[in-house]
């Protein structure tokens, strides 16, 4: 008997549903694109257990009529498409006819449906896709499909489900994607009957904006003009060519918004969501020299085109798309977006000292924009270089008042250490002149050498200026405190005792729906690290005390950047890393800024403090504190040796 057989068809749309149904958010997905193509204006979204209990979505879109829902059940069955010419210019979000059948063949499914033009609705039930029944329901115009007991006929699929929290996080994201892409639509979220996301009708994409991400970040987004482009395509022979117009609108942010992942891009195409390569690279492209390395913007773009300009079909989940004119579209959006930052560089937005005399956009290159942005590259925000206001600090002070100088300018140009820097008492005759480019060196931990460190003073009140055994050293007072406060914390941390600081008045959050799922994860690890924070509303967090070494206006700015690691990175970080990234946000917020001029005491406690740490030389985010410049190297570079 040969071994090859043809699969009966229940096994058959299982092993497909693999492909479309891969987790509970692909479920709430399709469930999702299915509403709107039907035209709903309002869609609702119920999840229990991060969606592997229950999801249920209701929709007042056009419903079914009995032969329908119970053809919607069929493999390849959809009213989206007539012929594969379709295929060609695809409007809607789904086309493939596969999401029904494949979901109802992996779960309990109960569909309720009803068009406007019958009286009654039908109802369908489906378990491990056996048809259960199918009779009359009453029901409101429009479509509740419930789907129960996710996988519960695929064991093998559900031993690898992600956590019910990642899931959760992963749906709260995918619903507020199709409601920034809609806000004429009204959307609501609820997990275990709790509101995470409920966003009324509004008239404007700005409002929605406003109503998912709260008031700060909304303040911090520059709305694009919308912009527009034409292609001149070549048509067939004998024809003229054809106009092809491309739309642009949307929100991105202004330079000094930094975001540590990607997760904050939003890219619409013909209001599909989408993760496309190409557009995300022309959206780094815009701010490239505007953004330091490894910082990402926030963005909203909605690129309208003709609908066979892009091919959907080329990703079972309809995550990617393919452009016909790739080059082209890349170089529109990149253009448009650097454009608008261009228009709208608002003088506030940026530090005063990096800012360039006023120049009239048309004439500005972009390049010099970014330049002086580059110029400042220190993977930290502007704002923590600036000097207090009205303050001319010194540039360097040798425990002893010398001329004034402009602040810090973190240039390309290697720091020379003006004349005063001979008054370092070496053994040898005083000699003067510039260092020598190259020669410094972070160096090799060598922690008998730091405690033996006489400080001399502070140059650009950033960096300690100190003669050891072994030559002069060089220390970033902001990371070098960064690591003292660091390793306190975890000592801290692990004996269960966090100095923690009430707050008079609470601090209010703002979270969207998928930042509130991910902070019910990190929410223990946060109170045991000195936070006191609770719900306030559905979308709001109230922080009442913090760690005590963070001022007030820190505090918000270390939750929203623990959320951000944990949005992406903390999925698969253990506990310890999570611990860990915790106290490095708290310490480098907490920790001595550059320009700030320090006291004498203060230095030797923070050198000290500093020999003391476990690893010295280099900060939690890995740069290095201290450069040292060994007296031998000086030796030669006198021609002494
Ligand atoms: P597709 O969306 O690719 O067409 P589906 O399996 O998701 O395939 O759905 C099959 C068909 O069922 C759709 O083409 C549509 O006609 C109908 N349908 C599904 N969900 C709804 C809904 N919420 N409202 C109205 N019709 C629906
Ligand atoms: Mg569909």
């Amino acid at each position: 008997m040969g071994r090859i057989r043809i699969l009966p068809d229940a096994v058959a749309n299982k092993i497909a549903a693999g492909e479309v149904v891969e987790r509970p958010a692909s479920v709430v997905k399709e469930l999702l694109e299915n509403s709107l193509d039907a035209g709903a204006g309002s869609v609702r979204i119920e999840v229990e257990k991060g969606g592997r209990r229950l999801i249920r979505v209701v929709d007042d879109g056009c419903g079914m009529m009995r032969d329908d829902a119970m053809l919607a059940f069929e493999r390849h069955a959809t009213s989206k498409l007539a012929d594969a010419g379709d295929l060609l210019a695809i409007a809607t979000l789904g086309f493939r006819g596969e999401a029904l059948p494949s979901i109802a063949a992996v779960s309990r499914l109960e569909l309720i449906t009803k068009t406007a033009n019958e009286q009654v609705g039908t109802r369908v039930e489906i378990a491990g896709g056996k048809l259960l029944r199918c009779d009359d329901a009453a029901s409101p115009v429009g479509t509740a499909v419930t789907v129960r007991d996710l996988f519960y006929n695929v064991p093998a699929r559900k031993k690898f489900l992600r956590s019910e929290q990642t899931e959760l996080a992963q749906i709260a994201s995918l619903v507020t994607h199709h409601a920034l892409a809609h806000p004429e639509k009204s959307f609501e979220l609820r997990h275990e009957g709790k509101p995470l996301l409920e966003a009324p009708a509004v008239a404007t994409p700005g409002e929605r904006v406003f109503q998912i991400f709260g008031s700060q970040t909304f303040a911090e987004l520059i709305e694009l003009a919308e912009r527009t482009a034409t292609l001149e395509a070549p048509a067939a022979e004998g024809q003229p060519p054809e106009q092809r117009r491309f739309r642009l609108t949307g929100f991105i942010s202004r330079p000094q918004l930094r975001k540590l992942n990607r997760n904050s891009l939003f890219i619409f195409v013909n209001r599909r969501p989408v993760r496309d390569r190409l557009i995300l690279h022309a959206i780094a492209a815009a701010y490239h020299n505007v953004l330091p390395p490894g910082a990402y913007p926030v963005a909203l773009l909605f690129l309208d085109c003709d609908y066979d300009e892009v091919d959907v079909n080329v990703h079972p989940a309809k995550a990617e798309v393919r452009f016909r004119h790739a080059g082209f579209v890349h170089d529109f959006i990149r253009d448009a977006v650097r454009a608008q930052l261009v228009e709208s560089r608002p003088a506030s937005s940026l530090p005063a000292a990096v800012m360039k005399p006023p120049q009239p956009a048309a004439e500005l290159p972009f390049s010099d924009f970014t330049q002086a942005i580059e110029n400042q590259s220190f993977d930290r925000p502007p704002s923590e270089l600036e000097a207090p206001a009205g303050e001319q600090p010194p540039e360097i002070t040798l425990r002893s008042p010398a001329a004034p100088a402009p602040r810090l300018d973190f240039g390309s140009a290697p720091i020379e250490l003006p004349e005063q820097a001979g008054q370092v008492r070496l053994k040898i005759p005083d000699s003067h002149g510039p260092l020598p480019e190259g020669a410094w060196q972070p160096e090799a931990p060598d922690l008998a050498a730091l405690r033996d460190l006489r400080p001399l003073g502070q140059l650009h009140n950033s960096f300690i200026v100190a003669a050891g055994a072994d030559g002069l050293w060089i220390i970033d007072q902001h990371v070098a405190h960064e690591r003292i406060l660091f390793e306190h914390l975890l000592r801290q941390r692990a004996s269960g005792s966090v100095e923690r600081q009430q707050l008079l008045l609470p601090i209010v959050l703002e979270l969207t729906p998928a930042q509130m799922a991910d902070y019910e994860r990190i929410a223990q690890e946060l109170a045991a690290s000195g936070f006191d924070i609770e719900p306030f509303g559905a979308r709001a967090l109230a922080v009442k005390a913090a760690p005590a070494a963070l001022s007030a206006a820190d505090i918000e700015n270390v939750v929203f950047e623990i959320l951000e690691i944990a949005e992406s990175e903390l999925r698969r970080l253990s506990l310890e890393d999570l611990r860990r990234a915790v106290a490095a946000s708290v310490a480098c917020r907490a920790a001595i800024k550059v320009n700030t001029p320090l006291e004498p005491a203060k230095i030797d406690w923070l050198l000290q403090a500093l020999a003391r740490t476990d690893c010295p030389m280099s900060c939690p985010h890995g740069r290095p504190i201290a450069l040292r410049y060994a007296t031998r190297e000086i030796l030669k570079s006198f021609h002494r040796i």
